[in-house]
């Protein structure tokens, strides 16, 4: 009977397998026919400079939405890209269509504001990112410097010596680089020093907890304290609520991005928005 039941509770375990396996190879290739069919869009989300309430730059997020399946969350669709070797050309397109909305957003008017697109392991290891980008620049005319990467540590940890190396270069074509979801990866801090970056962002769980964890308040604290000694701008990324951004605020944090102050919106939501940030920003922030 044990025998019996072990091979049930294995064929219900290949069973699941297969229906996982299937149901990514499914994805797969719908994402491919999406990025050849304009299935892909990008959400922007604002970064809001505490000391004089000006909007320094925005995340642009990649969104999908499947007609079956509805919206899909890139913490999902990103691995599959990744894993089915369409990230290089996805993640290609994410940093052509960035620097299409900087034109776009340019024209309406808005004020020359940074986007930061998010770049993955893969596309930052394997792909020819630097010759891409410097293409995608002179094709759409966009300064190098309102393009930022944001890249995690794991993604340079890997091989840290190629990862400077492509580090420096894309500094030296003007790209701004920003380290994200800081605090979760395993960097090393004597690393850190020779990276040619701009921006820390802390990552949304500690600030997630910095009210009910005196641990998280005190890795914000670190992290504020690290970029200070770096000259790095700092970023905290998930602010929700009015306590937490008064917590940060009060460690001396520079820049903010959350919910509290506006979820990632469509290019002409973000647009009116910025509109009425600037009209009334703290009207803004707390209707988020
Ligand atoms: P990330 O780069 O750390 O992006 C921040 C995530 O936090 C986004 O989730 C954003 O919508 C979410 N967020 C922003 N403010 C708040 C908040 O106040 N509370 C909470 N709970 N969440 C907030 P999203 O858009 O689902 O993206 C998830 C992850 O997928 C990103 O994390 C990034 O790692 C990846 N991703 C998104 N777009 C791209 C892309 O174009 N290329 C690559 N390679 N990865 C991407
Ligand atoms: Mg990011
Ligand atoms: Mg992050
Ligand atoms: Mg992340």
């Amino acid at each position: 009977q044990a025998k019996a039941d072990g091979r049930n509770t294995f064929r219900l375990f290949a069973e699941q397998m297969n229906a996982e396996v299937k149901d990514r190879k499914e994805m797969l290739a719908d994402m491919r026919e999406a990025l050849d069919n304009n299935g892909f869009q990008l959400a922007f989300q604002p970064q809001v400079q505490l000391a004089d309430q000006s909007i320094v730059g925005s995340e642009a997020l990649l969104r999908w939405h499947h007609n079956d399946r509805g919206q899909v969350s890139p913490s999902r669709f990103i691995p599959v890209a990744e894993q089915g070797g369409l990230i290089v050309d996805l993640g290609e397109w994410v940093v052509g269509a960035a620097c299409d909305q900087i034109g776009l957003f340019d024209k309406m008017g808005l004020p020359p504001i940074r986007i930061a697109v998010n770049i993955s392991s893969v596309q930052f290891r394997r792909g020819n990112l630097v010759e891409c980008t410097k293409s995608i620049l002179d094709r759409t005319g966009v300064s190098p410097d309102r393009l930022e990467f944001e890249i995690t540590e794991s993604v340079v940890m890997t091989d840290v010596d190629k990862a400077i190396k492509t580090m420096q270069e894309l500094d030296t074509i003007g790209v701004r680089l920003s380290m994200d979801d800081f605090g979760t990866g395993y960097s090393s801090l004597s690393y850190l020093r020779q990276f040619p970056i701009q921006k820390i962002k802390i990552d949304k769980s500690f600030v997630q907890n910095i009210e009910i964890e005196e641990n998280s308040m005190e890795i914000v604290n670190a992290i504020i304290g690290l970029s200070r000694s770096m000259n790095i701008t700092v970023v905290a990324e998930g602010v929700e609520t009015e306590g937490q951004l008064a917590k940060l605020k009060e460690a001396g944090c520079e820049v903010v991005q959350g919910f509290y102050f506006g979820r990632p919106m469509a290019a002409q939501d973000f647009e009116s928005w910025m509109g009425d940030w600037h009209k009334e920003p703290a009207l803004v922030a707390t209707r988020a």
